[in-house]
């Protein structure tokens, strides 16, 4: 039995996670769930998965949720500090860090400091921290395995092989929805249809991150710190059929891939699970129906976020930290209406020219780069608009 703490539960890699969870109830047990939003969701989950510890972001929440659930309310706590008691929370075995955006960082590193294993699928965690991160899962021997995609990818790709004999990691992308837009075309985009994913659904953030190919730019400094290898060796492929998830080539010009129908239940069980692989009720990959596989080069002219983030991962220290703050920043204000598409790109591009690289050791470094950057992005937008 391996007991769980899922961070950002009502989200859409939450849910995905619950569902194996509930699948195998002899294998899993949920002892802390943590949510933003969607209480509504939060209070089924309670019931039905009977946490003994839960957080919320506000406290206005957290009375509801007493008040909703009666005697069945298990301890319900709020903001930053409750997120840090679910993540610590004694008796679990492996925390899902699955919380959209920089806000993961401090409750996965309190998590890593408490001796928990992780399952990553907050990419910001490594993108704003990446080298805090992987110092304390070195100090404290704990496991960090991939969620995302690609990563599990590159995870699976590795086993049974040498890390020195690794050339370079090949990522793939899909291309998102506008892929073949003109830079004129790209101009009207609404969030509409920037939400309107070709192949995966997921939420609102890293939707917008894959229209941008930003997604990519954070997966590109995600791997950067698993996986220990510098920017010029991570290269990106799209690949629009979402079917090979990335690759790993080796010196000897062998090329080892993971190859899976597009969805993350894949990618989260065995994480769970690893080293063993469960069985998922899934369709499977059909390659001679598909027929086809295509991969081209991405064009930076169109997806000049992609470019940004190798930038800011070469300019290291808190560069990295203050693109993605100025990414979430512009991402949120475009999903309100606020900017066009086209601005999000211009508005990290003077973010990270307010903000040159220093070098940080500490958390409160990278906690300081986030909250400054966000101040200036803002600042930037309100100048503009
Ligand atoms: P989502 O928006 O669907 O869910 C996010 C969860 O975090 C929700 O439970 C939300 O209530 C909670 N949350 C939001 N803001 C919070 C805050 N400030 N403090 C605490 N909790 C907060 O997001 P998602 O698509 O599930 O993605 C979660 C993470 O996984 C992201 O980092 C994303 O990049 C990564 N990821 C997602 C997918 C996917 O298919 N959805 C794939 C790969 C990686
Ligand atoms: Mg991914």
């Amino acid at each position: 039995m391996k007991n769980l703490a899922i961070l950002g539960s009502t989200g859409s890699i939450g849910v995905s996670a619950l569902e194996i969870v509930a699948a195998y109830p002899d294998r899993y047990r949920v002892l802390s769930l943590t949510a933003g939003s969607n209480l509504t969701r939060l209070e089924e989950q309670i019931r039905r998965f009977r946490p003994l510890l839960v957080a919320v972001v506000d406290p206005a929440d957290a009375a509801t949720l007493r008040q909703r659930l009666g005697t069945e309310a298990p301890e319900i706590l709020c903001g930053v500090e409750g997120m840090i008691a679910c993540a610590s929370l004694s008796g679990v075995d492996m925390v899902l860090s699955a919380i959209v955006g920089a806000a993961g960082l401090v409750p996965t590193m309190a998590a890593i400091e408490a001796g928990k294993d992780i399952a990553l699928a907050n990419k910001e965690t490594l993108v704003t921290a990446g080298p805090l991160v992987m110092e304390a899962v070195a100090r404290k021997g704990v496991s960090l395995y991939p969620v995302d995609s690609e990563h599990s990818a590159i995870f699976q790709s590795l086993e049974g092989h040498r890390r020195s004999d690794v050339r370079r990691l090949i990522l793939t992308a899909s291309g998102g929805p506008f892929r073949n837009h003109s830079l004129a075309q790209l101009k009207g985009v609404t969030p509409g249809d920037a939400l309107n994913h070709p192949n995966w659904s997921m939420g609102r953030k890293i939707s917008i991150d894959s229209a941008t190919m930003m997604n990519k730019g954070l997966e590109v400094i995600e791997a950067r710190w698993l996986f220990d290898l510098p920017a010029e060796r991570i290269a990106v492929h799209i690949h629009p059929q979402s079917i090979v998830h990335s690759m790993v080539e080796y010196l000897d010009g062998s090329v080892i891939a993971q190859l899976g129908i597009p969805d993350m239940k894949t990618p989260i069980a065995y994480a769970l699970s690893y080293p063993e692989r469960l069985p998922l009720n899934l369709p499977p990959l059909d390659l001679c129906s598909l027929g086809s596989l295509t991969f081209e080069t991405p064009d930076p002219a169109r997806f000049a976020c992609l470019s940004l983030a190798y930038e800011a991962l070469r300019e290291g220290g808190s560069a990295p930290a203050v693109l993605n703050a100025a990414n979430e920043v512009a991402v949120e204000a475009f999903l309100n209406g606020q900017i066009a598409f086209l601005d999000i790109p211009v508005i990290i591009r003077a973010t990270l020219d307010s903000h040159p690289g220093e070098p940080l050791s500490h958390i409160d470094g990278y906690l300081r780069a986030d909250r400054q950057a966000r101040q200036s992005a803002r600042r930037i937008i309100a100048a503009a608009h």
